[in-house]
């Protein structure tokens, strides 16, 4: 799988504080694989290493990580941000709203609508199932069979009618009788074809539906992205309904679907019965296309350990006394990389503590880089002995970072705060009561 590939190429790397280059495009090939085999579309696989590999270029390695799971994040991350990052429901209009399905024959349009009745039905909607299907013979008893399973009412076959009488009559029934939705189940073709996409667009305009959603097996590979496109293009879908999950599908579709049509994936079909229709995680399909749930918990927990470390190595460092500007600067590094590796940020016991004693001092990432620059524009003597700077000295330091003396001497004061701080403590009770309270 793709974690222990990543392993391979980058054990030599080991130790390493920032991802290169050459270390990236190693480990990009591997993720190209990966995706591939997952059966995301090609396009899709450049377009995404294209961006990840700019995203991971230079990033610092956090110490108790390797920089194969390092890139294992980076590109799960950004992989579960393409998918949509959040679940998206439906969104119906006043009643009767409308849910019109399309897609390719066969790929479970009629067995959605079902489900999606039977999820609507469970929510207190009153729902009516209509079938245009007039290609198959037997296509629109199968919905009304379903319609019986799922305990809603289909509309009642009228044999000889086109779709367009069809949905004129669902419309219709829907008003009078007070349905809150009705579902729209179309005819699929084979193959893409002129006749199927203007049947869908004459339905379309005349049943100006709410919801139009496109219903793809999860195991069309490289074809999805012709498929979603063409869709997407004739009638603009809303949303997208991804079938046969239950299978060994690794679900490379969701993600070329997602990026050709730019809408969101709403519903996933997890087996052929009509309860088995679950909404869509983003999170949960990145972990499936990469083949990697694990490595990435692992790697935040080992951000975890990282800042522990740092933290109680800190804390050494001020109980000595020996608590210098310097150290106060790879501290805000310290900060500043896990805040902008996001989301980590309120995992992180000691960082936490850090920052409600720190006082006024937001931990923002402007901010924090101001402080560094600020720490930067010392000399190595202002650093480790911080006495010596006087006001001469301190308006030379806020020019030279580009900040007010006002800056350079509230850093000072934070400065000079954590070092009392840390007296006090050791008066206290010493380092064991420390390191209780930044953990
Ligand atoms: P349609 O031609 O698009 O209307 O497709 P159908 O709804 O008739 O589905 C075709 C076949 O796929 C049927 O045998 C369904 O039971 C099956 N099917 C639909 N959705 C799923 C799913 O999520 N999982 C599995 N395993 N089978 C499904
Ligand atoms: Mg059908």
């Amino acid at each position: 799988n793709l974690s222990t590939r990543l392993g391979k190429v980058f054990d030599r790397l080991k130790g390493k504080g920032v991802l290169s280059e050459g270390d990236v495009g190693d480990a990009m090939r591997e993720i190209r694989v990966a995706m591939l085999e997952a059966d995301v579309a090609l396009p899709v696989v450049k377009d995404f290493i294209a961006s990840v590999r700019e995203k991971a270029v230079g990033q610092e390695v956090l110490r108790s990580i390797t920089p194969g799971q390092m890139v294992v994040k980076i590109v799960n991350d950004h992989l579960r941000e393409l998918l949509g990052g959040a679940t998206s429901e439906l969104k119906l209009a006043s009643p009767p709203a409308v849910i019109l399905m399309v897609g390719l024959q066969g790929s479970g349009k009629t067995t959605s609508s079902a489900k999606l009745a039977v999820r609507l039905r469970k929510d207190r909607k009153k729902v009516l199932l209509a079938s245009l299907d007039v290609q198959r013979p037997a296509a629109q008893k199968q919905l009304e069979v379903l319609a019986q399973q799922a305990q809603v009412d289909s509309l009642p076959i009228v044999n000889g009618q086109q779709p367009l009488d069809i949905t004129r009559r669902a419309l219709e029934s829907a008003r009078r009788e007070g349905f809150d939705v009705l579902i729209l189940d179309t005819a699929g073709r084979l193959h893409i074809d002129e006749s199927l996409m203007v049947e869908l667009l004459q339905v379309r305009d005349l049943a100006k539906p709410h919801e139009t959603l496109l219903v793809a097996d999860a195991l069309t590979g490289q074809d999805a992205v012709n498929v979603a496109s063409h869709f997407h293009e004739r009638i603009a879908v809303t949303g997208i309904v991804l079938t046969r999950l239950d299978g060994d599908a690794r679900g490379g579709a969701a993600l070329s679907m997602r990026q050709v049509t730019g809408r969101p994936i709403k519903f996933v079909g997890m087996g052929e019965k009509l309860d088995a229709l679950e909404v869509f995680h983003p999170d949960r399909m990145a972990g499936r296309i990469l083949g990697m749930g694990d490595v990435v918990s692992l790697v935040e927990k080992a951000a975890e350990i990282v800042d522990k470390d740092e933290a109680e190595r800190l804390a050494d460092k001020l109980q000595r006394g020996s608590f210098s500007l310097e150290d106060f600067k790879s501290q805000l590094l310290q900060v500043k990389k896990m805040g902008g590796m996001g989301g980590i940020m309120g995992k992180l016991p000691g960082i936490a503590k850090l920052k409600a004693q720190m006082g006024e001092a937001k931990i923002d990432e402007k901010i924090i880089g101001r402080q560094i620059a600020i720490i930067d524009s010392m000399t190595k003597i202002e650093r480790r002995n911080p006495k010596i700077i006087d006001g001469s000295r301190r308006r030379r330091i806020a020019k030279g970072s580009g900040t007010d003396v006002a800056d350079v001497n509230r850093l000072l004061k934070q400065h000079r705060q954590m070092q009392d701080m840390m007296k006090q403590m050791k008066k206290a009770g010493g380092l064991g009561n420390l390191k209780n309270l930044l953990s």
